[in-house]
């Protein structure tokens, strides 16, 4: 929010500074910066006036790191210390990377597999983070010049579906680059925000994100200057290199060729294929020459080849408005966001699909930072708060483990953020002093196929009989997508919190299997859960009844207590044998056969209680 300024009495009132902020587009391939210039936002140039800045730094012995444009020619002749696409090493281990083929010029230490990947480079080790550093120094650098002023705070977007652990890197390298961040906004979301202030929008409204390698689709429900994000998805491997090697094996076809292409040879055709690919989204058809054949290429010929990767496209919009529980009808507005959705192919689809025109006015590869720029305009204080209020949600259930190695969602996937929800859990032990807190990330119902965030422990948890210890544990999600998990035993006030910052984070495309996963088992996981909570519910009846036959035996007679132990044992084969139906029968024989136990020693203890001696170890064995 803005700072109110208060004048001294009688004094001027001082004229309001204009506070230096920039929005960042920190791209896999490009990034942009954008700032509010005047009226309006726009993206800063470098000098020779581009305004996309390569995403790459090269690392030589004794000098300083070559970023951007200049380090356009060390990675080809110098591909071991020239870094390119750091933002996919970010946020995950060097397991995760060091097999990964795109990766397969670096040299990586060797640090183990569980930790940050560490690149070996001319000028020493860089891990990720300071690979990142090093982008956003050279974009703030780009900006001060051209604003003539010190930065005070930066907005930098991510993808829609960056995990805890890259969120945090991304901060990390802000602040090692020495920039105050002043939000990390969605991608989508920024997009959203360059077209809701510069066309007042109101409605629902698609972010169609396709890019180099990624595509993020996600829905935004924009209402009175409000934006909020109802779900999100896409496929983080689909992206406009696909529709490359489709058009390349098409034009390999046309040119008949069946002996192997060296290296130089490929790389040579891929260029020709690219600059035809740009070409057919301005014309009708390109022709392209190699090796002096020419070879004739139609946007018919085009639509053909890439008609699966669109048809995917379309398939991840559906599901984000299942996801949203929204009709395509529904839909207001589509933005355009990345280099390839210029593609007519692409825009033709999806007016298709969503029967109206996408929007395009803005240039698709600006529009992320322009709404990063707005953003920071808004944040640093140049601008009233009260026209937006910008809200995301979190792309994944965050949940914890209960007994039976369960999950118990608290927070589910796409809840807008920031949140905080609290649920009470309690002890399984009498006596339990102890509680384990295992926070889990995922949409599957056992721990086992869902991703471990953080482990801790509550201690000096008062000594109670199980079930009546009331433990609240709070999750709080931040603007950014942090999470932090609070427990606290609510009679003493004892506490123990964590904040999650994983090291390293999810594959991208993890996430996406992740969903996809949670789908297909839905059904099976419902199953597997009703069993786990059968067994748990007669594994607690059963200690309750061998405590209760201990503490107070000489209640049963020997026939009861033998018929007791039989129907015990019965239900302990029933566990054993994992047939949920039978279980349940077993409890409840059980249950009854109980009944008459539990009873006596009820009025055993009343009587005891109200003779004078302690209450506290009443229990009933129906609990
Ligand atoms: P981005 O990651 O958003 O910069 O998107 C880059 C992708 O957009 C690359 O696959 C480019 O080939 C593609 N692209 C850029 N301009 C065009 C165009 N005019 N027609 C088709 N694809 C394009």
């Amino acid at each position: 929010m803005a700072l109110l300024q208060i004048s001294e009495p009688g004094g001027k009132p001082a004229a309001p500074k204009h506070r230096l902020a920039v929005g960042i587009d920190l791209g896999t391939t490009n990034s942009l910066v954008a700032a509010s210039c005047g009226q309006k936002v726009e993206i800063l140039p470098d000098d020779e006036g581009n305004y996309l800045m390569p995403s790459i730094v090269s690392y030589g012995t004794n000098s300083a790191p070559v970023v951007g444009h200049a380090a356009l020619p060390a990675a080809v002749e110098d591909p071991a210390n020239t870094i390119i696409s750091v933002k996919r090493l970010l946020g995950r281990s060097l397991g995760e990377v060091s097999d990964d083929e795109q990766f397969g010029q670096y040299q990586f230490a060797s640090t183990g597999v569980d930790s940050a990947p560490v690149l070996q480079t001319a000028a020493g080790d860089k891990n990720p983070v300071q690979v990142s550093a090093d982008i956003l120094s050279a974009l703030a650098q780009r900006a001060e010049r051209a604003l003539k002023g010190k930065l005070e705070g930066v907005v930098i977007t991510v993808p829609a579906y960056f995990n805890d652990a890259q969120r945090q890197q991304t901060k990390d390298a802000a602040q090692l680059a020495g920039l105050q961040v002043l939000r990390l906004l969605n991608e989508p979301t920024a997009a959203a925000v360059a077209y809701g202030l510069d066309s007042k929008d109101e409605g629902n409204v698609i972010v169609f994100d396709l890019g180099g390698g990624t595509f993020d689709v996600s829905l935004l429900s924009l209402q009175k200057g409000i934006f909020e994000v109802l779900a999100t998805g896409g496929n983080t491997s689909l992206g406009g290199d696909d529709f490359d090697r489709a058009l390349m094996a098409l034009v390999r076809s046309k040119l008949g060729a069946t002996e192997e292409l060296n290296h130089k040879q490929t790389a040579q055709l891929k260029r020709l294929v690219i600059q035809a690919k740009h070409e057919l989204s301005n014309s009708s058809s390109s022709e392209l020459i190699f090796n002096d054949q020419t070879v004739r290429l139609t946007v018919e010929d085009f639509s053909a080849a890439v008609q699966d990767l669109v048809r995917q496209t379309i398939t991840a919009c559906r599901r984000v408005l299942r996801d949203a529980e929204l009709d395509k009808d529904q839909i207001d507005n589509i933005v355009m966001v990345g280099g390839a959705t210029r593609m007519p192919v692409i825009r033709q689809a999806v007016a298709e699909f969503f029967g109206k025109e996408p929007l395009t006015s803005i240039d698709p590869d600006k529009v992320v930072a322009i709404g990063a720029g707005i953003q920071a305009d808004v944040l640093i204080g140049n601008k009233s708060a009260d026209s937006f209020l910008l809200l995301d949600v979190n792309p994944l259930s965050l949940g914890i483990e209960t007994m039976g190695e369960l999950v118990e969602k608290i927070i589910p996937r796409n809840t807008t953020i920031p949140v905080a929800r609290a649920q009470e859990f309690t002890t399984f032990k009498d006596g339990q002093t102890v509680m384990a807190l295992h926070v889990v990330q995922g949409e599957r119902e056992l721990v086992k196929d869902c991703r471990s965030l953080a482990r801790f422990e509550l201690r000096g948890i008062p000594p109670m009989v199980a079930g009546a210890a009331k433990i609240r544990v709070t999750f709080q999600v931040d603007a950014d997508g942090l999470l932090s998990v609070l427990a606290e035993e609510l009679s003493t006030g004892t506490r123990a919190e964590i904040q999650v910052k994983p090291s390293y984070g999810l594959g991208s495309g993890e996430i996406e299997e992740m969903l996809q996963a949670s789908q297909a088992h839905a059904q099976e996981d419902m199953q597997v859960r009703a069993l786990r909570e059968a067994q748990i519910e007669a594994q607690q009846l059963i200690d309750a009844i061998r405590a209760a036959e201990t503490q107070d035996g000489d209640l049963l007679e020997e026939e009861e207590r033998a018929q007791l132990d039989a129907a015990v044992a019965k239900l302990e084969r029933a566990i054993a044998d994992a047939n949920k139906n039978d279980i349940s029968e077993q409890t409840e024989a059980l249950n009854k056969l109980s009944g008459e136990f539990a009873a006596r020693r009820m009025d055993l203890h009343i009587a005891k209680a109200l003779s004078g001696e302690n209450i506290d170890s009443v229990e009933s064995t129906n609990d």
